[in-house]
């Protein structure tokens, strides 16, 4: 295995071989290929090889390959990567997506600031489901709250959660953050409604586990790409 296209159809099959043995409906589960770090070329590499949805952490080098690649207008980019104040409205000029929403602060930002002529901004919340103290995300007690004033948002439509699960050792430890986090979002549908469709979780290492657990999109990096410089 060395080619990208090779990687991605492994990526691919690894996703489909989870969905099976899971019971997940075949095709349930989007890819969403991590290309921080990644130059323009290796994303149009995978464009070519059918990739079309590409995850991005920071936004000034997002924007660069976005500029490099406007002759692809199918790419869907998801902003992955910290939230900052004085990031909120290129972000919401320019992405579909945003995974990392983790206050209610930055999330009417974005909201007011994604311009009229573009669809709402798919945002998913981001949730510290580890309760790690160095780990962005809102606790799972500030979860209700926030969801029901962003799902309430005009110009954003919540779609689901989100989570980066500590590195765990063994398959059923990974299991236990995703499983966590897909009973989250089912309350948060069952007590209010909310039409939750996506779980954001799943990266190189897990995405078994988190696929086992009602994963819909899992962000895969280094098993596309290879290690990151
Ligand atoms: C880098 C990153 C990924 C991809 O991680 P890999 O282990 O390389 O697959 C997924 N999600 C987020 C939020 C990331 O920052």
């Amino acid at each position: 295995m060395s080619s990208l296209a090779e990687r991605l159809a492994a990526v691919r099959a690894r996703i489909h071989e989870a969905e099976r043995r899971f019971a997940r409906a075949p095709g349930s589960v989007t890819l969403l290929a991590v290309s921080k770090t990644q130059p323009a070329g290796r994303i149009r590499e995978a464009a070519v090889a059918g990739q079309l949805c590409f995850g991005e952490n920071y936004l000034q080098e997002a924007l660069e390959k976005m500029a490099a690649l406007t002759d692809l207008p199918q790419l869907e980019w998801h902003y992955i990567g910290p939230l900052q104040s004085n990031k909120t409205r290129r972000i919401a000029e320019h992405f579909h997506w945003v995974h990392s929403v983790d206050r209610l602060k930055l999330a009417q930002r974005l909201s007011e600031q994604r311009p009229a002529h573009l669809p709402p901004l798919h945002v998913c919340l981001q949730v510290n489901i580890s309760g790690e103290a160095s780990k962005s995300g809102m606790t799972l007690e500030e979860l209700p709250t926030v969801a029901q004033a962003v799902a309430a948002l005009p110009r954003l439509r919540l779609r689901g959660l989100m989570a980066i699960p500590a590195p765990a050792a063994d398959f059923a430890a990974q299991r236990r953050p995703c499983a966590a986090l897909r009973q989250a979002l089912e309350r948060l549908n069952a007590e209010f409604g909310l039409g939750l469709d996506t779980l954001s979780m799943g990266m190189s290492d897990d995405l078994e586990a988190a696929i086992a657990e009602g994963s819909t999109l899992v962000r895969i990096g280094t098993a596309i790409f290879g290690p990151r410089s």
